[in-house]
Formats: C-alpha cells, sequence, structure tokens
C-alpha cells in the first residue's frame, strides 16, 4: 500500500492559495488592478487548481507511488497539456499560457508538500527526476505528519488522520489567508 503523505485536504488547500492569490479567470489586468471584483473568488479556478494539486496521488490506484506523477517531467506535461486545451478554448495566448503555468504550480505544489512531509517507509519520498533517475528525494524536514491508509477505521488510524489534517490546516491556512492579503494588496 501506498505512503500518503500530506492527505488530499492538504494538498487541495495548497491548490487553494494558489487560486485565491491569482487574477481570477477572465478578468482583465486593468480591471484586476481597478478591484472592479474585489471580493469575488474564481470557484472554477479553485476547484481546478484544488483539484490538481491533489491528482498526482491517483497513482496510488495504478502503483507504484511517487514515481512518474511525481515527478518535474509530470509538472511539464501538465504545463504543456494545459496550455494546448486552454489554447483551444481562449483565443488570447497569454491567457491561456497564464493557466496553464497555473495548473503546472499548482501539479507543483503537491510534489512540494510530499517532499516536505514525513515518510517512515522505504524508500521515502519523492522521484523527481523520473525516467531520468530512480533516486528519491525527501527534504527529511517532516512539516507534514506521516497519513495512515491501512486499518483506515482503526480508532488509532483516525486519531493519527485527524490530528495530520490539523496540522496541514494550521500550517496551510495561514497561507490561504496570506494570498487573499497578498491579492489585496496587488490591487491597491
Ligand atoms: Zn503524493
Amino acid at each position: 500500500m501506498g505512503r500518503p503523505m500530506p492527505t488530499p485536504i492538504g494538498h487541495a488547500l495548497a491548490g487553494l492559495a494558489l487560486a485565491l492569490a491569482a487574477r481570477p479567470l477572465g478578468e482583465s489586468p486593468v480591471a484586476f488592478a481597478q478591484g472592479a471584483r474585489a471580493a469575488r473568488i474564481d470557484w472554477r479556478l479553485v476547484a481546478l487548481l484544488a483539484g490538481l494539486a491533489a491528482a498526482p496521488d491517483l497513482d496510488l490506484v495504478f502503483q507504484p507511488h511517487r514515481t512518474a506523477t511525481h515527478s518535474l517531467v509530470s509538472i511539464a506535461l501538465v504545463t504543456i497539456l494545459a496550455a494546448a486545451v486552454t489554447g483551444k478554448v481562449t483565443p488570447s495566448p497569454g491567457r491561456a499560457w497564464r493557466l496553464a503555468v497555473l495548473c503546472g504550480a499548482a501539479w507543483g505544489s503537491h510534489l512540494l508538500l510530499d517532499w516536505l512531509g514525513a515518510d517512515t517507509s522505504t524508500p521515502r519520498g519523492v522521484q523527481l527526476l523520473w525516467p531520468f533517475s530512480d533516486r528519491w528525494f525527501i527534504s527529511g524536514w517532516d512539516v507534514f505528519r506521516r497519513v495512515e491508509r491501512r486499518h483506515f477505521l482503526h480508532p488509532e488510524t483516525v486519531g493519527q488522520n485527524v490530528l495530520a489534517i490539523a496540522q496541514e490546516l494550521a500550517i496551510l491556512a495561514p497561507l490561504i489567508w496570506g494570498a487573499r492579503k497578498l491579492r489585496r494588496k496587488l490591487r491597491s
């Protein structure tokens, strides 16, 4: 069984922070700067980036875990794919690339959080350089607690995972708040 860390909630929160810091889709830089829709949150962008930030762990279904979908190559592929898709639906190349870079950044945030997390099973970390190298990378800082997926309903497991989610919220909530604040600042 794979070793997820942090939880999908933690990963989605990182995507949310990114979406909140970014200019809403379809809003012109001028309107954004003027704060015409200062309070507006682009929920489509939130859903897209939160989903992409959690998506690399879909490899838990296929195995092996934390290789191809957790590599720098995967970030590049997601960015190129997003640019190709949005390039077809939007006439503005600038807008397509901006969204593509946000998609790549959301995917990349997953790799960053995993790299910062705790991992007790071997090999530890993520294969950042797949397919060029099978080396595993991890910071060793254990910023995020380990999450348990075995015996999912066991009280001890539930307690451990609730604690992990609470810690992710404690770490990422200020980041989300900061993202909102940064956006307001950029407008003024
Ligand atoms: Zn992961």
